[in-house]
């Protein structure tokens, strides 16, 4: 299971203290911070009037994971402070569509081991948090992460899970391994009209690139 520096588990029982003095400190400094997963890039390029591919061109910064050889993407940060790009003042100007690391936070959310259930857990980080009132985790929860953000979460999980393998192996062998990770990114992270309902666009796309992998896979260990 992933944790975060700084944070500690805690149940959807449990009441934690917590203070936000709206001091937007929690979007400066955060240059290559702020995940975007595939649904914040599906909302945010809704809201904003723009495709996908638009919006990650203009917005975000792609990395690619050392151990595994995923791109991941990051919200671009500006000027000398590092604010993250949609930070107008101390509001985000992309507040009906932000995403879910920072709808959440200081909570967040993980797929455990198994990759069916969800570990909640609490960021310190900031010395004034911890200090509040009373929030139930769970009262949290309900306001934050809505339905469609755990089914979300768990079929990231189940597909990553299952590309991970043959994906690492054509990455490593391939002549060309940014042939795989194309198809990564097309299947995973492009191919969405925003029209049209996220979900049904997420599930069939994993599926698409599970079985191209595969084939590709069968290929490659028959020669
Ligand atoms: S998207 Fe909004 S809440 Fe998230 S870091 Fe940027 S300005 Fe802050």
């Amino acid at each position: 299971m992933y944790v975060m520096k700084n944070s500690k588990q805690v149940e959807l029982s449990d009441r934690v203290r917590f203070r936000c003095t709206r001091c937007a400190a929690c979007c400066r400094h955060v240059e290559n911070t702020v995940v975007i997963e595939v649904k914040d890039a599906f909302y945010l390029a809704k809201l904003l009037g723009m495709s996908v591919i638009d919006f990650y061109t203009a917005y975000a910064n792609m990395l690619t994971l050392e151990d595994t050889g995923f791109p991941l993407f990051f919200l671009k940060t500006v000027g000398k402070d590092n604010s993250c790009v949609f930070l107008n003042g101390k509001r985000c100007s992309v507040h009906n569509a932000k995403p879910r690391t920072c709808k959440m936070y200081p909570f967040w959310v993980a797929p455990d081991d198994d990759g069916k259930t969800l570990s909640y857990n609490f960021s310190t980080e900031r010395k004034h948090h911890p200090k509040g009132s009373l929030v139930r985790v769970k009262d949290w929860m309900r306001e934050y992460l809505s339905n469609e953000d755990k089914e979300f979460i768990l079929e990231d999980a189940r597909s990553v899970m299952k590309i991970t393998r043959p994906f690492r192996i054509l990455y490593d062998n391939l002549k060309n391994p940014y042939d795989v990770q194309k198809r990564v990114l097309m299947y995973r992270h492009l191919f969405y009209d925003t029209n049209e309902p996220f979900m049904e666009q997420f599930c069939r796309n994993n599926r698409v690139l599970e079985d191209e992998l595969e084939r590709i896979i069968n290929k490659f260990t028959s020669i």
